[in-house]
């Protein structure tokens, strides 16, 4: 499950990646030639990421976290620095959804949404960056999503997907001294259990909506975790160090 820190291999940090895009984004950036830390609320969960990790013959580590909470946040990124080695990519991944209208949205429904996108984002950056400054080098990219231009029922989730913009590109202009750069990548409709969760709430059959979904989609399908995790390999890539404070939407169409 873990092995010794190497100094010649990059180390990057994926929050929420037990399943979902987080898990497609851990294994592409085995692939890509990087060490990578697992990162969920529950540690049991990232078995599956690390195994398929390993399979791509990168080193992984599981870390059992909650993003939004900061001393274990803290705790976290010293055990992937003392285990994996210092950490110096930072995929903010980790999200949920508390879908409500306005009117009957409870404060725990919007503090919850908040805390994970926005407060853990914050977090897991600060805890991180450390690392990177002292690498002289980083990528730090942030899980957006179009919801940030405005969706019904989602006060609370497009307030933090457009907060992570801003949280984005501040973080651009003040890191890039130091080698590290910040984007954010919107999805679309990506095939997960969190769409799958969206689709049972309204009460529509699964392929049934995303038929529907992909029937309004200029690309006309629904998107899969391995489109996201391609342009997060993008931005994370050496190639892409003059690209910074950016949103790329990655949503079958041009919204954004
Ligand atoms: P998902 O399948 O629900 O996976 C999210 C993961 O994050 C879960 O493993 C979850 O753990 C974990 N998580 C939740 N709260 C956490 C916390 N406080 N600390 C650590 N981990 C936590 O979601 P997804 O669809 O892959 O979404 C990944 C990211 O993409 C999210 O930021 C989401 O908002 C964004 N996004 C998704 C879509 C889409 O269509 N799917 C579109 C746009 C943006 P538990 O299972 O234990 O809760």
């Amino acid at each position: 499950m873990s092995a010794s820190p190497s100094s010649e291999q990059r180390v990057a940090v994926v929050t929420g990646a037990a399943r979902g895009i987080g898990a497609a984004i851990a294994v592409r950036l085995a692939r890509d030639g990087f060490a990578v830390a697992v990162l969920d609320l529950d540690e049991a969960a990232c078995a599956d990421t690390v195994a398929a990790v390993e399979k791509e013959g990168g080193r992984a580590l599981a870390v059992g976290v909650d993003v939004s909470d900061a001393a274990r946040v803290e705790t976290a990124v010293a055990r992937v620095a003392a285990e994996l080695g210092p950490p110096v990519v930072l995929v903010n991944n980790a999200g949920v959804t508390r879908d409500n209208l306005l009117f009957k949205m409870g404060e725990a429904e919007w503090d919850a949404v908040i805390g994970v996108h926005l407060r853990g984002a914050f977090l897991m950056t600060r805890a991180a960056q450390a690392h990177m400054t002292k690498a002289g080098w980083g990528r730090v990219v942030n899980l957006s999503s179009v919801s940030a231009l405005g969706n019904r029922g989602q006060a609370n989730y497009s307030a933090a997907k457009a907060g992570l913009q801003g949280f984005t590109k501040t973080l651009a202009i003040e890191l890039g001294k130091f080698g590290i750069t910040a984007n954010a990548v919107a999805p679309g409709f990506i095939v997960t259990e969190m769409t799958a969760a969206t689709a049972e709430r309204l009460g529509v059959p699964f392929e049934e909506f995303k038929a529907q979904r992909a029937a309004v989609t200029p690309v006309p399908r629904v998107g899969e975790p391995e489109d996201i995790a391609h342009a997060v390999s993008f931005f994370v890539s050496e190639g892409a160090g003059f690209v910074t404070g950016q949103v790329l939407y990655v949503a079958g169409g041009p919204r954004g």
